[in-house]
């Protein structure tokens, strides 16, 4: 039997950084939701017991650094499934990008295998299982729109935005999630975003509130660190984009639209000289 999973991008609409801990993680605030940008994975048991991937992307690993590759070794040892699975991963999410496409992948493996192997395991243990490989699988797991906190791995489910256009552009950059946090000093932050703010239009379904209240505080170190970072938010902003964000530690910007006409405007202009543009939907 073979079974399909699709494993969407996350953008954060917030990401805030409350404090280092005293365990080395960030004690965070972010409101997340998912878009239409999505991997593919198929999954289909082997006769022995072991776990292979493939994948048409060749820039991503194969071996047991990979986290769908995590998430099934996790998920077997932990419920000790003596079966094996091929797992083919169809990317579609950059990677490196601050789209979460890793930990996507890891949670879609996740729900694929306890759907494979019948395990019935609930949501709320698939979602403790993924906190061991990343804090952003739990979320991944649910989807939908929430707020995570802790660092990351503590969710709420809140109502998902309105509908609306993302325009997605990655410069041709890798960045290291860890590095960005690294150099992030939380004591000399002058402003943080609104959560109450952002809240209050989601539950309001206010397009217009939700790009005004748009924030992501590492947007401090790697705006900095990546000028074409913010030559990418400035472009999209000229272009007519209603809202501007980084995604997580970026160097992904996107930009909320919400009439469609602009869409291909700002598409175009991007495309001038960004390579990796991408025009999906909110999932909602
Ligand atoms: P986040 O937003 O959670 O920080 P990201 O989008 O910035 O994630 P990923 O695309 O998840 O980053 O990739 C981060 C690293 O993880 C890459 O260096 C990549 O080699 C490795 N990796 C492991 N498994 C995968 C996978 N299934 N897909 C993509 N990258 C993977």
């Amino acid at each position: 039997m073979k079974i399909y999973e699709k494993a969407p991008a996350k953008i954060n609409l917030l990401l805030d950084v409350l404090r280092k801990r005293e365990d080395g993680f960030h004690e965070v605030e972010m409101i997340m939701t998912m878009v239409d940008l999505a991997d593919r994975l198929e999954m289909e048991e082997l006769p022995r017991d072991s776990i292979m991937i493939s994948s048409q992307a060749g820039y991503i690993p194969l071996d047991e650094k990979n986290l769908a590759f995590q998430a099934a070794k996790l998920i077997k040892d932990r419920y000790d499934v003596r079966k094996g699975v091929y797992i083919h991963l169809d990317k579609k999410i950059p990677v490196a990008a601050g789209l979460a496409g890793g930990s996507s992948d890891a949670a879609a493996t996740l729900r694929g295998l306890n759907r494979l192997w019948g395990l019935g395991i609930s949501e709320a243990e698939l979602c403790v299982l993924g906190a061991e490989l990343g804090s952003d699988v739990p979320f991944c797991v649910t989807g939908g729109t929430a707020i995570a906190t802790g660092r990351g791995e503590k969710l709420e489910r809140i109502s998902n935005p309105p509908q609306c256009w993302v325009v997605l552009a990655k410069p041709p950059i890798n960045v290291s999630t860890a590095d960005v946090y690294g150099k992030f000093r939380a004591n000399e932050l002058k402003q943080h975003p609104s959560k109450a703010n952002m809240l209050n239009a989601i539950s309001h379904g206010s397009f217009t509130d939700i790009c005004e209240n748009l924030g992501n505080v590492l947007e401090t170190v790697t705006l900095q660190l990546y000028p074409e970072v913010l030559q990418l938010k400035e472009s999209m902003e000229r272009l007519g984009a209603d809202g501007v964000l980084m995604s997580g530690s970026g160097p992904t910007v996107f930009g909320l639209v919400s009439k469609e006409a602009k869409v291909s405007r700002i598409y175009n202009g991007l495309r001038g000289y960004c390579k990796e543009v991408y025009v999906v939907r909110m999932l909602t």
